[in-house]
């Protein structure tokens, strides 16, 4: 069903499922923070469906259900087919990192009778929308006798939050005639840890008070806060937004809403039914370039897709995974631009993403004359136009924005560059990349649904 409102599709019973949905989807979201805890929730979610870690077995027949973790942060999960390996899996990737600011090794000082928390931001932020809200840290300090320390303080409604202050309107004449880009620097996105000193002839009491509660809750010293990952990111949990109560508004749509779908709709595929190997892969580090050992360019994926070859008994696993992965079919399920309606300037309106409308695909993204997009083979284009209509999905397709308005990438080109179809294919975001992002209900599920025909397909 192309460019129809999802919500009039719906009958009652079908509203109450669409409701549902997103409920469990609200869950994920909430506790999901971080890619680290992605991870941890999409293993239990595997777990609690029966899939079994991958590097705990010997052997692998039709049928069988398995995942791989990579340091914590990327996941890579599979439904075994009836069809040999070589001729293709049905891939779904999404990312599970999503833009925030980390607190720098190095990030703990004293100024002016406060505790300040130094960052540096990670992926693509409008840095004034980060000040005066209510901040959490997430994450993990690593000691050197090899022990992890989670880290989480700000989401329990009886825990302290952070925050990072703004200038009262009275004193911001010269601050309020910026630019927005530079209204706010990032080197000023600090978070306020304390106020409280703790002995006068400490050259800076505030910051050893917070020192010492930090030894106290953590029994970490200062030095060992420079082999630590502490995300700062929006505080609370995900609400439903309108009164209708039609959308989710939360932290991390982008790309969480995808991830979420994708791993649901392989949770929930039938075993009996995957001819190609199902797969759902989860990747970090999407927004800084999908690079490193856990973005979608490391060797991750192809290695594992390779270990599989190996556990279906292949003489050859590596040509095997590389042939596998030729005949792949991938939707790269990452969000799109909703069109808003307080900034109809920026898109073509015939070519831009609507929500309620369904999942979007894009035949490509990028800037400035689609660089750095996948752009996508019409004859595959079609095959998944076939497989979203007869699942009697709502779909749209759409660009990101108006030609030389800006643009956007995502993991899908990395992909097709081992020659397999990829197009990428996701939900419509307001507010993209904001603390506060919104998605609507009906596009979660159409997204679920059209994932779920694909795997099949
Ligand atoms: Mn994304
Ligand atoms: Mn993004």
């Amino acid at each position: 069903m192309y460019r129809k409102n999802a919500w009039l599709k719906y009958n009652q019973k079908e509203t109450k499922e669409v409701m549902k949905f997103a409920e469990g989807y609200k869950a994920f979201l909430s506790f999901g923070k971080t890619e680290r805890l992605v991870t941890k929730e999409s293993v239990e979610l595997l777990e609690e469906a029966g899939f079994k870690n991958g590097n705990e077995l010997k052997e692998l027949k039709a049928g069988d259900k398995l995942y791989f973790v990579n340091k914590n942060k990327n996941v890579c999960a599979f439904i075994v087919g009836k069809k040999p390996l070589v001729e293709g899996l049905r891939i779904l990737g999404a990312h599970i990192d999503s833009p925030r600011l980390d607190l720098k090794e190095h990030s703990i000082y004293e100024r002016n009778g406060f505790a300040l928390g130094d960052t540096h931001y990670y992926g693509g932020v409008k840095k004034y929308q980060w000040t005066t809200i209510p901040l959490a840290l997430h994450g993990v300090i690593c000691k050197k006798d090899g022990t992890v320390v989670d880290v989480n303080i700000g989401e329990d409604p009886k825990d302290p939050i952070f925050g990072i202050t703004d200038l009262l309107i009275h004193l911001s004449a010269d601050q309020m005639a910026l630019p927005l880009a530079k209204a706010i620097t990032g080197e000023n996105l600090d978070i306020t840890l304390g106020s409280m000193p703790i002995d006068e002839k400490d050259k800076a009491p505030v910051k050893a008070n917070i020192l010492k509660l930090l030894k106290k809750k953590y029994d970490v010293e200062e030095e060992d806060l420079i082999s630590a990952e502490i995300e700062v990111v929006p505080a609370g949990p995900s609400r439903d937004y309108g009164l209708d109560r039609s959308m989710v508004a939360g932290y991390g749509h982008d790309d969480r809403s995808c991830a979420y779908t994708s791993l649901k709709a392989l949770l929930d595929t039938d075993a009996e039914k995957v001819e190609n190997t199902a797969c759902c892969i989860l990747v970090d580090k999407e927004e800084i370039g999908s690079v490193g050992a856990t973005g979608a360019q490391s060797l991750f994926f192809e290695n594992t897709i390779a270990r599989l070859a190996e556990l279906l008994g292949s003489k050859n696993p590596l040509f095997e995974a590389r042939k596998a992965m030729e005949n792949s079919k991938m939707l790269s399920s990452d969000v799109s631009a909703g069109f808003d309606p307080l900034y109809p300037q920026v898109n073509d309106p015939k070519n831009a993403a609507y929500l309620g409308e369904g999942i979007v695909f894009n035949k490509y993204t990028g800037a400035r004359g689609k660089s750095g997009s996948n752009d996508a083979n019409p004859e595959y284009y079609a095959f998944i136009r076939k497989v979203v209509d007869e699942a009697n999905v709502c779909w749209q397709n759409a660009e990101l924005g108006k030609v030389d308005q800006g643009g956007g990438g995502t993991i899908a080109y990395i992909l097709g560059n081992y020659n397999m179809n990829v197009i990428d294919a996701g939900i419509p975001v307001l507010n993209m990349h904001a603390p506060m992002e919104i998605v609507s209900k009906a596009d979660l599920f159409e997204a679920y649904r059209a994932y779920q025909a694909f795997l099949i397909a």
